[in-house]
């Protein structure tokens, strides 16, 4: 079984994906860090964002397994992620590994922008989550706050808004809901809710 989780940023999908592999037995991979990665290599290694060439190399030579996940989930990352994921040279760089973890033995949870899209259009499951962008930075402002970090609900409510206009408007796989994907809207729920109404939406199905 191949479920397909995409939505914005904080929306909850990371967490439900988790939970969902873990429910089903089946593996997870949070795809969101494959580009944060790419990222933190083109500034690490002192170039700008905008070097095309450096985000296209390190895509290509990409060992997950090098990242501290801690530093690819801060807001860094995250910023370089949504800039180096807008050039199709990266992404296309990473489809061949996206689409292997999803097809190995016993099945897998993959969460990100363009699963249902583009990565796995045929996945035995789509759901997209979302959440009001106030909401979603308020979850994000608070787990940077439980990670030690001071930063205040306006700037990354800012930050999100950002990085759902540079997701939703680039050309190469966009953040949009497959036509086939179930709506999740998490808005309202907390995590025990959201993860039960996407155990909901499978056990429909
Ligand atoms: O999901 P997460 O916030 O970790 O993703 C960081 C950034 O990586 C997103 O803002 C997006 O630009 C990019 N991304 C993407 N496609 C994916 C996963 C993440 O473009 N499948």
């Amino acid at each position: 079984m191949i479920i397909a989780i995409d939505g914005p940023a904080a929306s909850g999908k990371g967490t439900i994906g988790k939970r969902l592999a873990a429910h089903y037995g089946l593996r997870h991979l949070d795809t969101g860090l494959l580009y944060r990665a790419v990222g933190k290599t083109v500034l690490d290694a002192g170039h700008k964002l905008e070097d095309r060439q450096a985000a296209i190399a390190a895509a290509q030579s990409l060992d997950l397994a090098r990242f501290d996940e801690a530093v690819l989930k801060g807001a860094e990352a995250g910023e370089a992620a949504s800039f180096v994921s807008a050039i199709p040279e990266v992404r296309a760089a990473l489809v061949g590994f996206q689409r292997s973890f999803a097809a190995s033995a016993p099945g897998a949870v993959l969460d990100g922008r363009d699963i249902g899209t583009v990565i796995c259009p045929d996945a035995d499951m789509k759901i997209f989550v979302t959440a009001a962008p106030e909401v979603r930075a308020r979850r994000r402002a608070a787990e940077y706050r439980a990670s030690g970090k001071t930063i205040d609900d306006a700037t990354v409510l800012a930050d999100i808004r950002k990085r759902d206009e540079r997701d939703s408007s680039r050309s190469a796989s966009p953040l949009r809901q497959a036509s086939d994907a179930h709506l999740l809207d998490t808005t309202n729920l907390d995590v025990e809710a959201a993860v039960a109404a996407a155990i909901a939406i499978v056990e429909k199905r």
